[in-house]
């Protein structure tokens, strides 16, 4: 079993797919192992970008994620990491994601794109003790 970190981000709150995001989680049939509401700060926001730091997307990329309330959550199950990403689609919600998935068919906006899935074992890892430092398991 794996674990994964995933973000509806302020754009999901905002349009409120909240549920609709949640349900697809479920019935999938991935656990729900930590689930908050909360505005992130800088730091935390920073640290989970760190890899852009400098791209021309960056800045708005931190004002965005910090700007008003999103939803972090740690999943669990079977191959967690590739099914939440398989549920999420592509980064590009028109040019990547396809219809089925969460940015496919509810997204329009590359930045705004929804949803974070975490994209490897490691980066789980990290965003997990990034986020819910009480469930990090090192
Ligand atoms: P995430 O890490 O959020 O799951 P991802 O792994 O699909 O997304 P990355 O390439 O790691 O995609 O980009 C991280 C995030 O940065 C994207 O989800 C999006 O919000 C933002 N982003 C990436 N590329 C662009 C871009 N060209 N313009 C605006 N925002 C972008």
């Amino acid at each position: 079993t794996e674990r994964t970190l995933v973000l509806i981000k302020p754009d999901g709150v905002a349009r409120r797919h909240v549920g609709e995001i949640l349900s697809r989680i479920e019935r999938k049939g991935l656990n729900i192992v930590a689930l908050e509401l909360r505005t992130a700060t800088e730091e935390v926001a920073g640290a989970h970008y760190a890899e852009h730091e400098g791209k021309p997307f960056y800045p708005g990329l931190i004002e965005f994620i910090t700007g008003s309330p999103l939803v972090a959550a740690v999943l669990e199950g079977p191959r967690a990491i590739a099914a939440f990403r398989q549920l999420a689609g592509g980064t590009d919600p028109v040019e990547k994601a396809v219809p089925g998935s969460i940015r496919g068919d509810l997204g329009l906006d590359a930045g705004e794109n929804l949803v974070h899935g975490s994209d490897s074992v490691e980066s789980a890892e990290r965003e997990i003790a990034l986020w819910f430092p009480e469930l990090a398991s090192v």
